[in-house]
């Protein structure tokens, strides 16, 4: 028997199989490996061994107490671990739950069966209004890869209700993928009502052992109907899986940053291939990569204009510009103003502080300019320690200018600083108004967090003031004000994707405003009131958007017209880390499509004592860098010395 272990290097062990024990493939063994205990899982039957038989040790005990691993699973966690260069054996072990992976046996809580039957019982919130039928209608129960392209509100959850009765009621089971389920206990009320009889798993990574273990195994067993989780939740077992839906299919949770780094979108696509049943990738704002896949004919695309809810319209959208209105501590005259109209009413307003942690780069503050590479598009990061520019694409370096090429300025500085005091700003300006203030510093506890969301839809709260946090899936009735402050730093960013990022999250956060009949209103605070993004953002044109910016990545010779990987090191000194890079990156012959550029190291280039850096790599053609990277991958495993920690990261989004 061949057996995928979750150890260094190797990807699979061979074992004998006694006669007492009757493992087929898809189960879990314990086997010994040197002095310890592990668990597998088997992967081929074999008559053949790859060592000497009397070297070959036994299977110690079949694990029956989850089901066997189904072959598509098999085939899932086989294409994630050659897609995104991990052991197979990791890949598979890593994908259970922790009690699973272990030798001790399942806690018995899991294993309970609360004996609910399969209901397919629906309540529908409403009747779907025409736009949403013709959705349905187009989604077929085969194959097929479907971008639902639908404004804020329009009625996309009340789809993906439909959708997952429909499968229901064919005895079938459900998989939803959210980015963040814990925050947002609505969406999970929401199915939990209008499928009253049903079984639901949820899954996320916030869950308990026991729960996530009984979840898993509720999937696996095929019992649960709905599936609702983040986006560990497309690697569950579904044996009878009749529909995939990826809600906010754009959101960068999706994207794991460390183990096996796998787009569950990209992984929820395939895994619907495997299963023969549609996926439904749904979004206000498509992210560049699924709407360049409409585009080339790979993916289907459906439509909701309108906002679904009787008299909800979507929100104006204006700029005001900071050179003509400049703002004090941060805030304009016109968003004071347009504050104290909404206290006045009783309504609430949002300040949105878009507060991404980006690389700083070099601008003028005079005309605009900042400092761009002269080997690609790239715009240059300032790197404050040693007083260099550095372009993280390409590797190439540059000193700092004494002053603006364009006109002249000497007083050239660094762009990025934040609007930090912006809640004590409001309260000065508002006495006796209720601000609530909502960061990842202020939302530590979950649960405190959650209480506040509900706190404010129940309408308490004047001003809210938060980050992006904020933007994402709640749904506040009487907001209808959102101020945006700080929307220039992603504009001048050296990150290719911080445009994409920016309009998706003003989109999203605008579509907090106005959700019921009193119209919403945006403003946008920036020093470049004429940039495209915003006139896009201001006529709801998400198509106009991403056509310009598809531009803009084709000539610059950006993803999605290539693909990428970053190989990523850190060492104690960065000399050492830049030289692995050189090193490993060399060894490895490029096959002519693939362009590997010098290493860099990160922004931050010091995180707990270890340098950082990275080199990337580029090909128009896929087959092309994965088998460079299938090269990089071995050279790496085999030579790799110890005191550099490194990985893989493909398809990468994140770059600091
Ligand atoms: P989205 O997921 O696109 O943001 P939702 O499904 O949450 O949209 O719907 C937005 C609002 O519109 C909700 O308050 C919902 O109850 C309401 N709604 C959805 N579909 C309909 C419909 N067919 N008729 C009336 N109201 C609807
Ligand atoms: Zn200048
Ligand atoms: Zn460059």
């Amino acid at each position: 028997m061949r057996v995928a272990l979750h150890v260094p290097l190797h990807k699979f062990f061979d074992y004998s199989l006694p006669e007492a024990i009757t493992a087929r493939i898809g189960d879990r063994v314990a086997v010994r490996f040197g002095a310890q205990q592990k668990i597998g899982i088997v992967i081929e039957e074999r008559t053949q061994a790859a060592v000497a038989v009397e070297r070959i040790k036994p299977i110690i005990a079949l694990r029956d107490d989850a089901p066997r691993l189904p072959p598509d699973w098999i085939a899932l966690m086989r294409f994630l671990s050659g897609y995104y260069q991990r052991p197979l054996g990791e890949t598979m072990v890593a994908a259970l739950p922790p009690r699973l992976r272990s030798t001790k046996p399942l806690p018995r809580k899991a294993l309970e069966q609360d004996g609910q039957a399969f209901g397919a019982r629906f309540i529908p919130n409403h009747r779907l209004n025409s736009a949403q039928a013709a959705v349905l209608e187009r989604i077929p129960n085969g194959f097929g890869t479907f971008l639902l392209h639908g404004v804020t509100g329009s009625g996309k959850t009340e789809v993906y209700l439909h959708l997952v009765a429909r499968t229901l009621q064919r005895g079938l089971q459900a998989l939803v993928l959210v980015p963040e389920i814990s925050l947002t206990p609505q969406l999970e009320a929401r199915f939990r009502a209008a499928f009253p009889d049903a079984r639901l798993a949820l899954m996320h990574s916030a869950l308990e052992d026991v729960a996530r273990t009984s979840a898993w195994l509720a999937a696996a067993r095929g019992e649960a109907g709905i599936v609702l989780g983040t986006r560990l939740a497309v690697l569950a077992p579904m044996p009878r899986l009749g529909v995939v839906v990826v809600d906010e299919e754009h959101d960068a949770s999706f994207k794991q940053q460390e183990g096996l780094r796998y787009s569950a979108r990209d992984a929820a696509v395939y895994r619907a291939k495997l299963a023969g049943c549609p996926v439904i990738l749904g979004t206000a704002t498509p992210s560049l990569e699924s709407w360049h896949n409409w585009m080339l004919g790979r993916y289907e695309k459906l439509e909701l204009a309108e906002r679904a809810a009787a008299g909800a319209v979507l929100p104006s959208v204006s700029t005001v510009d900071v050179r003509e209105d400049s703002p004090q501590q941060g805030l304009c005259a016109r968003t004071v103003s347009a504050i104290a109209t909404r206290l006045e009413r009783g309504e609430q307003s949002l300040v949105f502080i878009n507060r991404r942690g980006y690389a700083p780069v070099l601008a003028c503050e005079a005309c605009g300019w900042t400092a761009g590479c002269e080997r690609c598009t790239a715009r240059m990061v300032l790197h404050a320690a040693d007083r260099r520019l550095r372009c993280h694409h390409c590797g190439a370096e540059a000193a700092i200018a004494g002053n603006c090429p364009t006109c002249g300025n000497v007083d050239l500085k660094p762009m990025g600083r934040g609007t930090q005091r912006v809640e004590e700003t409001l309260a000065a300006l508002f006495a006796g108004a209720r601000i609530v203030r909502i960061d990842r510093d202020s939302a530590r506890r979950r649960a405190d967090l959650v209480r506040t969301l509900e706190n404010i839809r129940q309408g308490e709260g004047d001003i809210l003031v938060g980050t992006q946090l904020l933007a994402k899936g709640h749904d506040f009735p009487s907001l209808t004000l959102v101020a945006v402050l700080n929307a220039d730093t992603a504009l001048v960013s050296t990150d290719y994707r911080a445009p994409e990022r920016l309009f998706a999250v003003l989109a999203q956060v605008a579509g907090r405003a106005g959700r019921r009949e009193r119209p919403g209103e945006v403003l946008v605070q920036t020093r470049y009131p004429r940039h495209p993004l915003f006139a896009a953002l201001t006529r709801h044109d998400f198509a106009g958007f991403a056509k310009a910016q598809l531009e803009e990545r084709r000539a610059a010779g950006f993803p999605p017209f290539v693909f990428e990987a970053a190989l990523r090191a850190e060492a104690p000194r960065l000399e050492t880390a830049m030289a692995f890079l050189k090193t490993m990156a060399g060894a490895v012959v490029a096959p002519e499509e693939v362009r590997v550029f010098d290493p860099v190291p990160h922004v931050l280039t010091r995180r707990a004592n270890f340098e950082r850096a990275q080199v990337i790599v580029q090909s128009p053609s896929r087959p092309a860098l994965q088998q460079y990277l299938t090269a990089l991958s071995e050279q790496l495993f085999e030579n790799a010395p110890r005191q550099v920690r490194w990985h893989l990261d493909v398809d990468p989004i994140e770059f600091d």
